[in-house]
């Protein structure tokens, strides 16, 4: 149910307001309105209409029920977008569309540092790099834990940029959130559901992957365990889903952007790159991501992609990404954002 104050209800009212939801054996999440406080009463829905008598209470002005099996990632709950707050100077949600950008993996000081500097000359707003990779193989490059962390941690004081990096499993998510300024939940995690409850108790802002055979219904109610733990920064990012194409790596489903725009207020992300799987076909389906009217983008870049230890095929060099950038600007101007 949705408890929609009235505006200009005082904390008191709103105080009794939590402490009945309480009562009547239910979660309160309070969301901050720009006019109003509404506040999300989440519990078994088979005695929800227990809920109903709140209306009468001082300060509130209607009981609603929430139709939409997710809740607190629905748009019925918050109708404006909401807006993650990243760092003082970066945001996800915006009208300014949000670049991440840098290798698949961190391979060495050099790499990362190279990749940073090179990300933010062009303009990139974010630095990606995975420390724990989730391998298809488990002869694969695994990454460099808590060794690649620290090298993130050393380019971020080099260059300004933010962090994001996966977590793969509930043990080392502490670990990871120490360093990372966003918490990246893969596409093989993304219905890990002791993960998801994980970082959901964790104060740092998530970017949940769609999974390779997700629903959009089901990207929402992982995005909803998220949420019900009480972390509010959760990022939705479409990268691609499995088809019967083989010509691309995955098919890159942009039209779960104007979808998951009119059923959520959670701002969405393309991942042109595992979406593909080409570094040639990752410009156009950025440049059409950005027209489509995704929040932010995800790309992955690599001063040497030949010797890339993970994703090379699929990595711009530094080059391609500064002109990728460019003609991206000039695109988001016609759909009234900035980059
Ligand atoms: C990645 O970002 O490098 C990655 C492994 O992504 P995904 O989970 O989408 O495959
Ligand atoms: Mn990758």
């Amino acid at each position: 149910m949705i408890i929609v104050m009235k505006s200009g209800a005082e904390k008191r009212e709103k105080d009794e307001v939590l402490k009945r939801i309480k009562e009547l054996g239910y979660t309160p999440h309070v969301i901050h309105g720009t006019t109003r406080d509404v506040i999300g009463a989440i519990g078994d829905e088979r005695g929800k209409l227990a809920l109903q008598e709140i209306e009468s209470m001082n300060g509130v002005e209607r009981v609603v029920p929430i139709l939409q099996p997710y809740k607190l990632a629905s748009k019925e709950v918050m109708k404006e977008s909401s807006i993650v707050k990243i760092s003082d100077t970066v945001s996800i949600g915006g009208s300014k569309i949000v670049v991440m950008a840098g290798p698949c993996s961190v391979e060495s000081e050099k790499q990362i540092i190279e990749c940073a500097e090179a990300v933010k000359r062009a303009g990139g707003d974010i630095l990606r790099g995975g420390a724990f990779k989730p391998r298809t193989s488990p002869y694969s490059f695994q990454g460099l834990e808590e060794e690649g962390l620290k090298l993130l941690a050393k380019a971020r004081d080099i260059t300004g940029l933010p962090i994001v990096t996966e977590v793969i499993n509930p043990e080392t998510a502490d670990l990871v959130a120490e360093y990372a300024d966003i918490l990246q939940i893969g596409a093989r995690n993304s219905q890990n559901f002791a993960l998801l409850k994980k970082v959901g108790q964790l104060k740092k802002p998530v970017l949940l992957k769609r999974g390779l055979a997700m629903t959009i219904q089901e990207l929402l109610m992982s995005a909803e365990y998220i949420l019900s733990e009480g972390n509010q920064s959760v990022i939705l990012c479409e990268r691609g889903i499995r088809t019967f194409e083989t010509a691309t790596r995955n098919t890159l489903d942009l039209s779960a952007i104007p979808v998951l725009r009119s059923k959520t207020h959670l701002p969405i992300v393309i991942d042109p790159s595992h979406g593909t799987g080409h570094h040639l076909y990752v410009s156009p389906m950025s440049l059409a991501a950005v027209a489509a009217g995704a929040d932010g983008l995800i790309i992955e870049v690599h001063p040497d992609p030949e010797r890339a230890t993970s994703d090379g095929p699929q990595s711009l060099k530094p080059e391609k990404f500064a002109v990728l950038m460019e003609k991206m600007r000039r695109v988001a101007e016609a759909v009234d954002r900035t980059i």
